[in-house]
């Protein structure tokens, strides 16, 4: 017989954003240290289906995982931190819950009953935690709802929770509520009356909290925690304090630190292994080594929401911790760039990358930044948009293929150089119809991406509608931009490279969604390690070079 799952439930109070979903991956690498088998889960009150229709300022970036899902940008942190996986399962929105349960009501499945939020959402709701479990075989599960308590959203949710912690043994949850302690600068002085507010919201829904985190931008002292423990009603030792930190690898440590990995153990009455948290000490201790801090640029239009690069920007800095670098992320407005304004920005830069995107705004600008790499022979690495955006400015300042673009951007473009996948065209829903998640590559033995990955068939996840178009293919590679890897009956371009350039590559899919602290994608590694050396060997163009006056 199986073991039945432990549940963590981890809701929020306060305010949002922060950093509940960091907390709760780190909760999951401690207990991983432990030799327990962890799956996370998150709930989001929304009513999307799922974020892939949502744009970027409401929601951050879509993470992608491998079979397939758009989900929430939380996930990436799970996977980041706990090192494994996680499927469609591990993000449930009130969309897909209420869907599910109006699909079911017209089939008649309901025999006629009345459908109501309780039973019927919060029955789904719960089958959805439970699945999880199932299907993971995991010992413990973290289920992490979105929202802060108060949310009207939330309230199926959170009575889901209360009804699950009522259906299982009571030593079989622990109920974790995050919030944030405000400073007021005049007294000097942490508060936490929003925090007793807050729980009495969650208990008001039937929902004592077994741990308090606190989380705070400055020192918590034993009276505050004391104080938080007796107006909460909870354990002193369950009251976590949780100080900002300035890499968020250094989370689960701050955590294990306070005890509450044992804590956590103790409730179950788990019995598991000592924590070995010495790879994560590594990563920890590793970073402090800087030398001369490495300069990338991401070109984006969404640059001011740093948030809807999210895997880009821990890739990088994965990728730098393996090599002792020290980055620093220069954001690149690709607007301003179209509009021939802030060229200047790409000078000093050490490496370039142009990232994924949507919708013709700003490609003007992150052409001009692929042109700048290639004629200057700065590193250069393309993800999905950044791939094809490469490929049309080699058309038409390479190839001199005047007006070459993608149709998605211009319809009537004479060179199609990016075209709309033969798959694709007869689709006219917007939710989940892009080629989603994971798929195979084939590399080009002895190309920079076979040296790179120091492989010849690798598995990516992809999210687009558009591919490099065939047609083209011989011309583009009679000429220097080569195609590296292909899907295995050759027919996708999966990545674009260009020959006479120490790195300028381009890939259909998204490596950002694989990378780890421990174990940093072998692209990014490939693209710090030639950033490295252009840095190093080639140097810096300076601000005062010419390059640019003409390209305004
Ligand atoms: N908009 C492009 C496409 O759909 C690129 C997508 C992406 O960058 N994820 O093909």
């Amino acid at each position: 017989m199986a073991v039945k799952p432990k549940y963590i439930f981890c809701t929020g109070g306060v305010v949002s954003s922060v950093g509940k979903g960091l907390t709760v991956a780190a909760i999951g690498r401690i207990l991983k240290a432990r030799g327990l088998k962890v799956a996370i889960q998150k709930l989001d009150p929304y009513l999307n289906v799922d974020p892939g229709t949502m744009s970027p300022y409401q929601h951050g970036e879509v993470f992608v995982t491998a079979d397939g899902a758009e989900t929430d940008l939380d996930l990436g942190h799970y996977e980041r931190f706990t090192d494994e996986n996680v499927s469609r399962l591990s993000n449930v929105t009130a969309g897909q819950v209420y869907l599910t349960v109006i699909e079911k009501e017209r089939k008649g499945d309901y025999l006629g009953g009345t459908i109501q939020v309780v039973p019927h959402i919060t029955n789904e709701i719960k089958r959805c935690i439970k699945l999880l479990g199932q299907q993971t075989s995991a010992d413990v599960v973290l289920v992490e709802v979105g929202g802060t308590a108060g949310d009207i959203e939330s309230l199926p949710f959170l009575e889901a929770l209360r009804q699950l912690r009522t259906e299982l043994k009571r030593r079989d949850t622990l109920s974790v509520h995050v919030t944030f302690l405000p400073h007021i600068g005049a007294t000097d002085e942490l508060k936490t009356k929003p925090t007793q507010h807050s729980v009495r919201e969650l208990r008001g829904i039937g929902i004592q909290p077994n741990v308090i985190i606190a989380r705070s931008d400055h020192p918590v002292t034993e009276d505050i925690m004391s104080k938080i423990a007796l107006f909460c009603d909870v354990d002193e030792d369950a009251v976590i304090p949780l100080e900002t930190v300035k890499n968020i690898y250094a989370v689960p440590l701050s955590i294990e630190e306070t005890g509450l990995g044992d804590f956590i153990l103790n409730h179950f009455r788990l019995d598991a292994d000592p924590p070995d948290l010495s790879e994560w000490q590594e990563i920890i201790s590793k970073r402090r080594e800087v030398r001369d801090r490495l300069r990338i640029g991401i070109v984006g239009k969404y640059v001011e929401l740093r948030d809807a690069y999210m895997s880009v920007k821990e890739s990088i800095a994965h990728a730098a911790i393996r090599q002792n670098q020290d980055v620093e992320i220069r954001w690149i407005h690709s607007g301003e760039l179209e509009k021939g304004k802030r060229l200047d920005e790409l000078h000093g830069l050490d490496g370039i990358i142009v990232p994924s995107g949507f919708g013709y705004r700003g490609i003007e600008g992150k052409i001009k930044a692929a042109r700048y790499a290639r004629e200057n022979k700065v590193p250069y690495l393309g993800l999905c948009l950044g791939m094809q955006v490469m490929c049309i400015e080699f058309a038409r300042n390479v190839l001199q293929l005047e007006d070459a673009n993608s149709s998605e951007f211009d319809m009537s473009t004479p060179h199609p150089v990016i075209d709309l996948m033969a798959e694709q065209r007869a689709i006219t829903d917007m939710g989940g119809t892009m080629r989603l998640g994971e798929y195979p590559c084939i590399l080009q033995p002895r190309s920079l991406a076979a040296q790179a990955y120091q492989a010849d068939r690798i598995m990516e996840r992809h999210r687009h509608r558009f591919e490099f178009n065939n047609h083209y293919r011989e011309t583009f590679s009679a000429s220097g931009l080569s195609f590296s890897g292909l899907s295995p009956d050759r027919v996708l371009v999966e990545i674009a490279e260009l020959q006479d350039h120490p790195f300028m590559l381009g890939c259909q899919f998204h490596p950002e969604f694989l990378s780890r602290p421990n174990r940093p994608h072998p692209l990014f590694s490939a693209f710090i390690e030639a950033s490295t050396e252009y840095r190093d060997e080639i140097g810096r163009i300076s601000v005062e070079s010419a390059w640019g006056k003409d390209q305004a």
